[in-house]
């Protein structure tokens, strides 16, 4: 079996390039050529309907996630909330509550209002999902791990929840990427990811994709939505996102190792109060993150000690961290959560969230301590 390593490099097998080209070549005609007998002989007819950078973007990523197909959307938003533009009025769905803030609150505020019936639940306790779900179910909608928090939900126990339900489980693999968590083989149905995060990997292109496990009626509509309404992604973000791909385990592992090295040395900071990182033994979902995935991803969040005033200040004292939101690229981010977030977060004030990127760890250690120290020495 090929290693995962050569599949994010190669895809599945000998790509078919034209012109023998060895990178992907980019298409951006919108519209494709007739046949004399009317067909389209490549497949494609219209750059709405499908691209083959879309094509490409699309059957990688399935492969990467054990999947069957894949749907690519303008943004990891639009992909997302197309699973629940594919819902009717009076349908009923299981959303754990730290979800992207984004997720929740078009759900909150506009598919209420289209009739959707949305349970916000604490996806971590598995009780919480099966005291909320009922006939009427048709998703559960889960992110792991979930940020800011970093809160990991059990994936496997959840899906046999959905599934006695006749319910989908739907799970947000962005943080933890392919090459750390198959969501699929777990049990989940479809996978979610914006590839503005760790796919595209460098802070350039937005876009969002879907992968599914089987081709149902439920995947037909996702589908039939990516077309009808349009939210797809230009054949050059399509590219990026590929291309993205061929590096993703060397960025990827090495923003985990220099994440979890920062971790460790904040936990005994003493202008720290508490650090959230799945892979400190002290978390409580060491255990379960070490058992669901290989690997922990680089954004966690640190609750600064002192108050929202504290954690402002010091991340107005990086000098090297980017003050700015999102991760996955090669530019390590930091961020004041709850102000990005708005008045309506449950985010605690004194959080800072961080994306590690590619600098190396003892320079981003040396800037995150001397803005510590100078935060608490301004106050
Ligand atoms: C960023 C993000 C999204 C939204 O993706 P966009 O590309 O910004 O629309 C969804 N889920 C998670 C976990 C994210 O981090």
């Amino acid at each position: 079996m090929t290693h995962p390593d050569t599949k994010f490099v190669h895809g599945e097998g000998e790509s078919a390039y034209h012109y023998g080209a060895v990178a992907e070549p980019m298409v951006l005609s919108t519209t494709f050529r007739r046949s004399s007998d009317g067909t389209f002989p490549y497949g494609f007819d219209y750059g709405r309907e499908g691209n083959p950078n879309r094509s490409e973007l699309e059957r990688r990523m399935a492969a990467l996630e054990g999947g069957v197909d894949g749907a690519a959307f303008a943004s990891g938003m639009a992909a997302a909330l197309a699973i629940f533009q594919s819902l009717k009025p009076g349908d009923h769905v299981v959303v754990s509550e730290d979800i992207y803030f984004g997720v929740r609150d078009a759900l909150v505020s506009h598919f209420r209002v289209w009739g959707l019936n949305v349970s916000l639940v604490d996806a971590t306790n598995v009780q919480n999902v099966a005291d909320h779900v009922q006939q009427n179910t048709r998703v559960v909608f889960i992110e792991t791990p979930s940020n800011p928090m970093l809160q990991i939900a059990d994936i496997g126990a959840i899906s046999q929840i959905a599934r006695a339900y006749g319910a989908l489980l739907v799970c947000d693999n962005s943080l933890a990427t392919p090459l750390f968590q198959q969501p699929l083989a777990h049990g989940a149905d479809m996978v979610v990811h914006s590839t503005t995060k760790y796919v595209n990997g460098h802070h350039d292109a937005q876009g969002g994709i879907i992968i599914t496990r089987e081709k149902s009626d439920h995947w037909a509509a996702v589908r039939s939505l990516q077309k009808s309404f349009g939210a797809v992604p230009s054949p050059f973000n399509c590219w990026l996102a590929s291309r993205g791909l061929a590096t993703l385990p060397v960025r990827v592992r090495h923003q985990s190792t220099s994440a979890l090295i920062l971790a460790q040395r904040l936990v005994k900071h003493p202008n720290v109060q508490e650090v959230l990182h799945p892979g400190l033994e002290s978390s409580p979902y060491n255990e379960l993150a070490l058992r669901q995935m290989s690997g922990l991803g680089s954004v966690f969040s640190f609750l600064v000690r002192g108050t929202e005033t504290e954690a402002i200040r010091v991340a107005g004292a990086v000098r090297l961290f980017q003050r700015a939101t999102s991760f996955g690229g090669p530019e390590s981010l930091i961020e004041h959560r709850a102000s990005i977030e708005g008045p309506a977060t449950k985010t605690p004030g004194n959080l800072l969230r961080v994306a590690i990127g590619l600098e190396d760890v003892d320079d981003l250690w040396s800037d995150i301590a001397q803005a510590l120290e100078a935060a608490s020495a301004g106050a």
